[in-house]
């Protein structure tokens, strides 16, 4: 499993070019004995196990994608792509999954049932979650859970941490066009200038999470770029806003695009000019199933390294295993992978992150024994 992991760890690839990675993914499926799929999702891998009799179906899912950071690690197995960098634990987690349907694989006539291996592309921001739904994936055979891990810095070794309920916030994105008229910066009375427009949307925009929303109740309205105007005597006549919008609440996020429009319509007509609001829905918030969280648990206990388990507070990042979760019960949990005395304990996404090997094992025996579990006594 350690030699999995550094070889996907020297050849990291970015989203949705995993072309290498789901080779090697599909070669050790294939040599398993499973039914494979490939080009599931543009570059996403199914393999499907198939146990001793008609049962449930059970998802387990790895992501394979990387980053583009420049690993500055300097360990024997370094990244040999520049500027690319397995710098989220993608690559354990495509060595742990592989090891569950090794396991699986050779347990396959002590289940009934199916178990299928989904390794996904592009989890960092391309969807590749969505994209395998949209493929097919959750069908033939219909799947009716859904479990997938992630190695955590934040955690010590040894330690998983779970759940339940709303777990991770959306992913949203919008795009803010506010128009004005342009002019010289000498006539103002002539011209409708947007910056200024722009900057009273801005701050109009986080009373949404001041006023309108209960302060009990997590929301993030974030605007990350603001672009217009062209020389300093000029009345810029638009400005263009980014930005993203993160809760766990599904009816809040609905409603905010109907929110967000109301304040910048009022806002911009107020000062003569007009807007357009472009929402886009992106990543669901994971929301994970207490039942599913339990059957972890109870998995977790079994497996030798692991001291216990801890209830993670919800964060407002995002993770696309929930389009997973939206459809179909399951559990989404992290694995406690920091050794400090080691120096394993940069954040994710850090250009030295690197974690204990050792989580590897505890990873891989906790989701093989909870799919186990799942299959033959249910949940
Ligand atoms: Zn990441
Ligand atoms: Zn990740």
């Amino acid at each position: 499993m350690i030699d999995l992991r550094r070889n996907f760890h020297q050849h990291p690839e970015l989203g949705m070019e995993e072309k290498r990675t789901a080779g090697v993914v599909a070669n050790r499926l294939k040599g398993l004995g499973l039914e494979v799929r490939t080009e599931v999702g543009k570059t996403g891998v199914v393999g499907l196990l198939e146990g001793r009799g008609p049962g449930k179906t059970l998802l387990l899912r790895a992501d394979m994608d990387a980053l583009p950071i420049q690993e500055e690690n300097n360990v024997p197995y370094r990244s040999r792509n520049k500027n690319v960098m397995h710098a989220c634990g993608h690559d354990g987690h495509i060595a742990m999954l592989l090891t569950a349907a090794q396991v699986l694989s050779a347990h396959r006539k002590d289940f009934p049932g199916f178990v299928k291996f989904v390794f996904q592309p592009g989890e960092e921001g391309f969807g590749g979650g969505r994209l395998m739904i949209e493929d097919g994936v959750l069908k033939d055979p219909p799947v009716s859970g859904a479990l997938a891990l992630h190695l955590i810095n934040r955690l010590p070794l040894g330690i998983l941490g779970l759940r339940g309920g709303p777990a991770m916030a959306c992913m949203d994105d919008f795009t803010i066009h506010i128009k004005g008229k342009g002019g010289h910066a000498a006539n103002p009375e002539e011209a409708v200038d947007a910056i200024l427009m722009s900057a009273q949307v801005i701050s109009a925009l986080q009373s949404l999470v001041s006023k309108e929303v209960s302060p009990l109740t997590p929301l993030v309205v974030h605007v990350g770029t603001i672009h217009g105007g062209n020389a300093f005597n000029i009345v810029a006549d638009k400005v263009q806003l980014r930005g993203t919008v993160r809760t766990h609440d599904e009816t809040l996020r609905r409603s905010m695009p109907e929110r967000m429009d109301r304040i910048v319509k009022g806002v911009t007509e107020a000062l003569r000019g007009t807007h357009e609001l472009d929402y886009q829905f992106g990543y669901p918030p994971v929301i994970n199933d207490s039942a599913m969280n339990q059957l972890v648990a109870t998995a977790a206990a079994k497996v030798a390294g692991v001291n216990g388990t801890t209830e993670v507070p919800a964060v407002m990042a995002s993770d696309d295993m929930a389009f997973f979760l939206k459809e179909v019960p399951g559990s989404y949990f992290f694995v406690g992978a920091a050794n400090a005395e080691k120096g394993l304990d940069k954040p994710l996404h850090n250009s030295m992150f690197d974690f204990d090997e050792e989580a590897l094992v505890i990873g891989a025996e906790t989701i093989a024994r909870a799919a186990l579990t799942y299959l033959i006594e249910g949940c």
